[in-house]
């Protein structure tokens, strides 16, 4: 097939700029696109004439030669064209180049430079740099640790380059080859409508280098699994569930790529003493319920940075309740990343004693007698007193007659 003149080819004159050549190129790409014209061998013939007549005139040296030699004036120059045999590069490269005068469009509408594309950039051979991959990993701090704070070293697993290889994923005394699939830019393009989609190539998995013959410790892939040691720190006040993100602590970047970071989740392991809610902190107290009753001091303990629990008292008010609280401030867990601590929740437990000595027995017998007279209580046995035709809502005459009633003994007053 005779090489048709460049020109002709985009339909533009021998004096038109590079705006005019690259506008051209879009609108023949555009009419030829395999996708209008499926299983039209003609239309793709066109195509690929499309791309080469672009990728010379697009190129101010290599148009400069054809300008003054035509076809002929190229032959046998290492110039940017990837040819097939029939002197045509592939539909891949030519879905490449519209992708690239794509950019160009964009690159002049909104003045940014897009890494890949011609104006400003030789034309890309080689993978992008990508960013390492992120690393997840769970680690667990003790309660005390995650309240105020500490330095661990948790150990990753990641990628690091294969020493047998080099990194290079090829077996020792070869080279690996730049992959045919991608042209070694380890992006495939892919046309849907006139849009392009890259993706990576599956061929190379991005590398843009193919392996023939693999590295027997690596398997090809130039890198294996080592084990790291990052230290890391933990800030105070950290809660369950948490993560920390160490930067470029990651998956090492490819092809120059900046590496990943470091995700640690924290689980905080249970305190037998402290529970957490929160910036605050709950603690149990025992008291008898005799100090709930009238009141007393207890001790309770609050955590400090030291690693210690400091022991504090703290006043029970009169008539505490079982399961009351009250509230500390500052003595709470420490914010995370705000300073201050929040309170200590101190939450009474009212213990009854499980046996007692008959005096203990009968000074309680006592007491209840004195909270029925004087309180007109209505206790449980007043309720079965009800059921079996005692007249209700009975008060006493004095504290003698209550015990009484309560013994079930005949009173000394009558009501
Ligand atoms: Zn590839
Ligand atoms: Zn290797």
């Amino acid at each position: 097939m005779a090489k048709r003149d460049c020109y002709d080819v985009l339909a533009v004159g021998h004096g038109a700029s590079q705006d005019e050549i690259r506008k051209a190129f879009r609108r023949e790409a555009a009419k030829h696109h395999p996708d209008r014209n499926s299983g039209d061998s003609a239309a793709e013939a066109r195509f690929k004439e499309v791309n080469a007549a672009y990728q010379i005139l697009s190129d101010e040296k290599q148009r400069a030669i054809y300008d003054q030699y035509g076809w002929a004036g190229l032959e046998g120059t290492a110039g940017p064209v990837r040819q097939d045999a029939a002197g045509f590069s592939s539909v891949q490269e030519v879905f490449s180049t519209m992708q690239e005068a794509f950019a160009d469009a964009f690159q002049s509408s909104f003045g940014a430079k897009i890494p890949g594309s011609r104006a400003g950039w030789p034309r890309r051979t080689h993978p992008l740099p990508r960013r390492g991959q992120d690393i997840q990993t769970d680690h667990t701090l003790a309660f005390q640790e995650a309240l105020f704070g500490c330095t661990k070293t948790v150990v990753v697993r990641s990628e690091a380059a294969c020493s047998d290889c080099g990194g290079s994923g090829a077996r020792l005394g070869s080279e690996p080859e730049t992959c045919m699939a991608c042209s070694g830019t380890g992006d495939v393009s892919q046309s849907r409508g006139f849009v392009l989609f890259s993706h990576r190539c599956a061929r190379c998995h991005g590398t843009g280098r193919f392996v023939a013959n693999a590295c027997t410790a690596c398997h090809g892939r130039g890198a294996l699994d080592v084990e790291r040691k990052v230290d890391v720190q933990f800030p105070p006040g950290i809660p369950h569930g948490y993560q920390v993100r160490v930067a470029d602590c990651g998956q090492p970047g490819i092809h120059g790529g900046p590496p990943g970071d470091l995700i640690v989740m924290v689980y905080v392991a249970p305190d037998e003493r402290y529970s957490r809610v929160g910036d605050d902190l709950a603690v149990e107290a025992h008291i008898l319920f005799t100090d709930a009753l009238l009141g007393g001091d207890v001790t309770v303990h609050v955590p400090d940075p030291a690693g210690h629990d400091v022991p504090i008292t703290v006043r029970i008010p009169p008539g505490t309740q079982h399961g009351s609280t009250i509230r500390l401030p500052s003595l709470g867990a420490p914010r995370l990343h705000q300073g201050g601590r929040g309170s200590m929740v101190v939450c009474f437990l009212v213990d009854l004693p499980a046996k007692l000595s008959d005096r203990a027995r009968s000074l309680v017998a006592e007491l209840n007698a004195e909270l029925v007279a004087s309180m007109h209580v209505a206790s449980p046995r007043i309720h079965l007193a009800q059921q079996s035709g005692t007249p209700p809502d009975r008060s006493f005459a004095d504290q003698d007659d209550a015990v009484r009633f309560l013994n079930g003994l005949p009173l000394r007053s009558t009501s």
